[in-house]
C-alpha cells in the first residue's frame, strides 16, 4: 500500500470479506508541509475520518481509514492537511 513514515497501521480488521485498515501518524513526529516540504509541527487532525477504497487484493476488498493530520507552516503556507501517500498526493493534485 506504500505507507510512508511517520504513518503507521494502527489496526487491521476483517469483516464480511472486507479488510479494514486503520492508519494514523506517530505522536510527536513533525510532518512535511505539502507545499514546501519543510518539517513543521502538527496542528491537530481534520475532523472527518477519510476512507479510501483500494482495489480488490486477491479475495478481499480493502478500505483504508484515517484522520489526516494538519500541518502548521508558520504562517507561510498556513495550515495544510498532510496527505497519506505520494499516490494520494498526486491523485489529489490531478483532481484539484
Ligand atoms: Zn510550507
Amino acid at each position: 500500500m506504500g505507507i510512508e513514515e511517520p504513518w503507521y497501521i494502527r489496526s487491521i480488521e476483517t469483516k464480511n470479506d472486507e479488510v479494514h485498515v486503520y492508519v494514523a501518524v506517530r505522536d510527536g513526529e513533525k510532518l512535511p508541509c505539502p507545499e514546501c516540504g519543510k518539517l513543521r509541527k502538527r496542528a491537530g487532525y481534520e475532523n472527518k475520518e477519510r476512507v479510501w477504497r483500494h482495489g480488490d487484493c486477491v479475495f478481499f476488498s480493502r478500505s483504508v481509514y484515517c484522520r489526516r493530520p494538519r500541518v502548521d507552516c508558520c504562517g507561510k503556507h498556513g495550515t495544510k492537511v498532510h496527505l497519506l501517500t505520494k499516490v494520494a498526493r498526486e491523485k489529489e493534485r490531478v483532481s484539484a
